[in-house]
């Protein structure tokens, strides 16, 4: 490698962006390619709730709680709407208890508070207290969200105002192999961008060019629908994962929705295209209504249907591929709350060749030994 790696990012979601924007500051030359429009992927469509609530390994917890110490650092640099840290509100489904949940959460020093339904009113505003389960809620103060979009865009104008390269819409585009090693990357347009070094960061699309170079990384993404609502007075200020809908709010008063039910009702065509109901997405109107202070009635401004990426165990894979010198891998669940860390680790990964203990239990090496 020379002084100044060479490195090409195929992929402009929050990963991608980030991990160029990363790498511009540490000197190296970067060329971003996208197959599509900038965050016209999961990015685009997510719900992005900054947080590590619930059970996980110990090391996938500690990861995210780095990465959402990365973003707190960006809200207070920012000084802007795109990142909040307003907290995260949830509560169980009839019949469920989030109590285990809750000392789980005290237990690894996750800022974690039982609210009774009578305090929810006063520590969560815009919450309809009726709607909360009978045994009260869990408040995790520390949480938030992030607009990707916005933030992408930022990052991505940092990548070309360092003297790097955004190159939207050249179509799919591939690492190029030559004398055992990656050499560049070839769009479907026909454009070629040598490299030293590849970050494959395509989303929920990873597993699938990752297989055309004969490396295994199993998946589980699913299709996801998010609803976008216009601006309304909600006064909500926290996420909120309730066992129906997970609203969350957004800039310009607008509020984000999705939830399980809903993602499970998205028809998939055997050409690959998506059918959206109006009755589910009326549905998760209602259900975010429900939960709101004074019901208010919500309007749809927009919908994202898509594959949100979740790797085959649950958890991220980063780093390079050992079967393709030269070709380092962003594969991730919770690319939100992971988007700006994992650019940075892979950034100096990349320029220092030094290898970050903190990504280690996240190898893509754990599948390919495995299926070896
Ligand atoms: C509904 C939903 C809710 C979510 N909720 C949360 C949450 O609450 N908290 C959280 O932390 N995370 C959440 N996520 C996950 C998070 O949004 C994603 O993990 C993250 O956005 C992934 O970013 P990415 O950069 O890896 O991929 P993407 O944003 O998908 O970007 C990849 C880009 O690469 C392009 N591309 C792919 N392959 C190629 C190729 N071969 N050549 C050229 N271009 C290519 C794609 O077109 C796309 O634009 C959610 C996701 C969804 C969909």
């Amino acid at each position: 490698m020379s002084t100044t790696p060479r490195v090409v990012v195929i992929g402009a979601g929050i990963l991608g962006a980030s991990t160029a924007a990363h790498l511009v500051r540490l000197g190296a030359r970067v060329d971003l390619v996208t197959e599509g429009a900038v965050a016209s992927g999961a990015s685009g469509r997510s719900l992005s709730w900054l947080n590590s609530a619930g059970a996980r390994t110990d090391d996938y917890h500690r990861l995210r709680t780095v990465g959402i110490d990365r973003w707190r650092t960006f809200a207070h640099v920012g000084l802007d709407d795109r990142v909040r840290f307003d907290g995260g509100l949830t509560w169980a489904a009839p019949g469920e208890s989030h109590r285990e949940r809750h000392e789980h959460e005290l237990s690894i020093g996750y800022d974690s508070v039982w609210l009774e339904r009578a305090e929810v009113a006063a520590r969560v505003p815009g919450v309809d207290v009726s709607a909360v389960a009978e045994e009260g809620a869990v408040l995790n103060p520390g949480e938030g969200w992030v607009d990707l979009p916005l933030v992408v865009e930022t990052l991505l104008a940092e990548v070309v105002a360092a003297g790097g390269s955004v190159h939207e819409g050249v179509g799919r585009c591939l690492p190029v192999l030559s004398g055992g090693r990656t050499t560049g990357v070839r769009a479907a347009s026909g454009a070629e961008f040598p490299a030293d070094t590849v970050v494959l960061a395509g989303g929920p699309w990873v597993p699938r060019d990752l297989a055309e170079l004969g490396v295994a990384v199993p998946e589980q993404s699913p299709v996801a629908l998010l609803v976008r609502t216009a601006p309304v007075d909600s006064g909500l200020r926290a996420v909120l994962n309730t066992p129906r809908v997970a609203v969350r709010p957004a800039p310009g008063g607008t509020l984000v929705l999705d939830a399980g039910w809903s993602e499970r009702e998205v028809e998939v065509r055997g050409d690959g295209d998506y059918v959206v109901h109006d009755s589910t997405v009326a549905g998760l109107i209602a259900e975010a209504s429900r939960v709101l202070v004074g019901n208010p009635s919500l309007t749809v401004a927009s919908t994202g249907v898509g594959p949100k990426p979740i790797p085959g165990d649950g958890e991220p894979v980063v780093g390079p591929v050992a079967d393709v010198p030269g070709l380092h891998v962003l594969f991730t669940h919770s690319g939100a709350t992971l988007g700006l860390v994992l650019g940075e680790f892979t950034a100096r990964e990349v320029v220092t060749g030094a290898e970050n203990p903190l990504l280690s239990s996240f190898r893509p090496s754990r599948f390919t030994a495995v299926a070896r």
